[in-house]
């Protein structure tokens, strides 16, 4: 049955895709590759405009994905002529993504793009609707992908786009894209002087670009094409974020960070930065990283959804797609495990709410009733649940030491930063009165200890205690075959142990682990499954000689995490004290940042998921960069928003 999320595609004699949803080509039958170059890259002068780029970047903003041929070009093209250093960045808008099989067909027809195809091939997991973010080259070449129809998804994006790839089938072939709302978009996202291409010449796109902003020009097509169209903004870029929700200035000084804390938050953050050509150094306390929360033998991909397409819920999909194209470059079976993961339907309730996941959420998750759910799980079950198939567990230390393992990186092991000094340069990070390192820029990604600054004290962050149990494998308990879910998880072994989790305690003040935590594991073990628990001989286990760790999660008010920039939360009140009387208002008074401080953390017990992400976020915050996630969620993400509903709600 075809499955009407995915490009339905029918192949011509010479191997060419057309979509049976739009009855149109995806590239010119003749020489699709020579009309790409001419329409798009010559369109918008990349080639002297990348050759031009120093340490740079260019943003391509495009319309209709389809086979990803342009993208291709354009990352080729790049890498022929920007100079080291500089970067690409491409935002591309897809309603109906290609599956991977089709994807792999359609670009076998450009042998000379295969170098380029095979690196996109490699990352297309786990793409499902929403923003999704693919990194290449180590971070020299971003795509993001924004899946859905471009009407929904444009206006969610925040970006300056510094050229256009106006694709998309022909408007008379697609005229419900085609319209004022997508121009209007267009130089809504569109940065001071963005050019434009487009293969089509019709009179109406050329009207309605130029009602928005565009001076137009028709230029001669490729090929047997008389006519094609170029444009160039000529509005002055407009400011639409509120003024606390704007990227502050770059800090002054060189590209220099510190990153305090070395979980995973710390260490993707690093990552993202180094990736942007910065120089970091991470502080950690331990002498290794991944010590605390991070530090688990197995996490698992844990997919927390709302059948309402909550913030949180988008920043999951998000930032699952992500982690999961990170995992990737780790080592299967060692590091991690695309096992898939079980959410028991454990009572009618989570059936019920299961089965509308399930609609929403097609091919990200499969209904399984309990036979299917136990021939796959290779165990008995108390019930069937909602199946997530490229989920899984992964160890999270390696994918920390993979992110900090890249040039421009330096761990200083045993250094715990205490407290932070602002100086004409920029802030040190000190011990007692001993300066430990200094930088213009520093990310706070200690959890719970991120407000234990003098500067960060209002950050509502909580910490809950979590402890897990590992289970030593036996012969029997070797054939679950899949992470199970309900209260508690379980999941497949590695290197002879399951590891089961896991409690909740929100005063503890104590990191030992207890017999008594133990024993409730094993308890939420035995509502997993009791086959289970009879296969790993659990009734003769003795809770007081259990091996396990306890950890603090840090979590937020709202349960999003805090990603990007710090403000001076006294000078926010009062520069924004009219909000007090009045929450529509929007004055224009900068927002006093604490210039380079930033955060990320409060990823709760789905750091894996929402942390890497993050670190992306929080480079584009740092960078005025286009950004990962729908802007909405983005901004519930953003520090400020607890300085904004303290003045709302006329508290503190
Ligand atoms: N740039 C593509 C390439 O390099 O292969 C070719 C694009 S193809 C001509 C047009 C694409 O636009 C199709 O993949 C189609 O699904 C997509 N599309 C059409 N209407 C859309 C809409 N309203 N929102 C998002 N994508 C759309």
């Amino acid at each position: 049955m075809p499955d009407p999320r995915h490009a339905q595609l029918d192949w011509d004699p010479q191997g060419q895709p057309l979509s049976r949803q739009f009855g149109d080509v995806y590239f010119a039958r003749d020489d699709g590759l020579g009309e790409t170059r001419h329409v798009f890259l010559e369109g918008n002068e990349l080639a002297t405009r990348f050759a031009s780029l120093g340490h740079g970047r260019l943003v391509i903003g495009e319309t209709g994905f389809g086979t990803g041929m342009n993208f291709l070009c354009a990352w080729q093209l790049f890498e022929q002529t920007a100079p080291e250093g500089a970067r690409l960045h491409f935002v591309s808008v897809e309603k109906y993504p290609l599956t991977l099989d089709d994807l792999r067909r359609a670009l076998a027809l450009w042998p000379e793009l295969k170098s380029w195809s095979e690196r996109l091939l490699d990352g297309y997991v786990a793409l499902h609707p929403g923003f999704q973010r693919l990194v290449f080259d180590q971070g020299r070449v971003t795509l993001t992908l924004l899946i859905g129809d471009v009407l929904e998804q444009l206006p969610e994006l925040d970006a300056r786009v510094d050229a256009w790839f106006l694709d998309g089938f022909a408007p008379a072939k697609n005229p419900d894209m085609w319209t004022p709302a997508l121009f209007a978009e267009l130089a809504r996202l569109s940065a001071p002087g963005a050019t434009l291409g487009t293969f089509t010449s019709a009179g109406f796109v050329r009207r309605g670009l130029i009602e928005a902003g565009f001076e137009m020009r028709r230029v001669p097509g490729y090929g047997r094409k008389r006519e094609i169209l170029r444009g160039v903004f000529a509005g002055p870029g407009l400011e639409h974020r509120p003024a606390w929700f704007r990227p502050p200035a770059l800090p002054r000084g060189s590209r220099r960070a510190l990153v305090i804390g070395a979980g995973l938050a710390g260490c993707a953050s690093a990552a993202s930065l180094a990736a942007r050509g910065w120089q970091v150094q991470v502080l950690e306390r331990h002498g290794e990283p991944a010590q605390e929360a991070s530090g688990n033998p197995q996490g698992i991909l844990y997919l927390k959804l709302s059948a309402h397409g909550t913030a949180l819920s988008q920043l999951v999909v998000a930032g699952f797609g992500h982690t999961r194209r990170l995992l990737e470059r780790l080592q299967q079976g060692r590091d991690w495990s695309a096992c898939g993961v079980l959410q028991l339907a454990f009572d009618d309730r989570e059936a019920a709410r299961q089965a509308r996941l399930a609609e929403v959420y097609p091919g990200l998750t499969e209904l399984l009733d309990r036979a299917t759910a136990e021939r796959l799980a290779g165990i008995g079950l108390p019930a069937g649940g909602l199946f997530f198939p490229e989920a899984g567990w992964l160890h999270p230390p390696a994918l920390c030491r993979a992110l900090l393992d890249r040039p421009g990186i330096e761990l200083l092991r045993h250094h715990q930063a205490l407290s932070l000094e602002r100086t004409t340069e920029g802030w040190q990070a000190l011990a007692e009165d001993q300066v430990l390192a200094e930088a213009p820029l520093v990310v706070l990604t200690t959890g719970a200890d991120s407000n234990r600054f003098a500067q960060t004290t209002w950050l509502p962050l909580k910490r809950i205690r979590g402890q897990i149990t590992c289970l030593p494998m036996t012969p029997a308990s070797a054939g679950l075959a899949t992470v199970l879910c309900a209260e508690g998880y379980v999941a497949p072994p590695r290197d002879g142990a399951h590891t089961l989790g896991a409690s909740f305690a929100f005063d503890a003040t104590d990191l030992t682990p207890t017999a008594a935590e133990h024993q409730s594991n094993l308890g939420l073990l035995t509502a997993l499954s009791t086959d289970l628990s009879e296969r790993l001989e659990a009734q003769a286990l003795n809770a007081d000689s259990l091996a396990g760790r306890a950890a603090y999660r840090c979590t937020s008010p709202d349960y999003l995490p805090l990603v990007g920039p710090l403000a001076d939360a006294e000078a926010f009140a009062s520069a924004y004290a009219v909000l007090r009387k009045d929450a529509r208002q929007r004055p224009q008074t900068p927002c006093p940042w604490l210039e380079g401080l930033y955060i990320n953390a409060a990823h709760g017990s789905r750091g894996l998921i929402t942390a890497p992400l993050s670190a992306e976020l929080l480079a584009a915050w740092i960078e005025d960069e286009p950004v990962p996630l729908p802007r909405s969620v983005a901004q519930a993400c953003h520090p400020s928003r607890f300085l904004l509903r303290r003045l709302i709600r006329n508290e503190g």
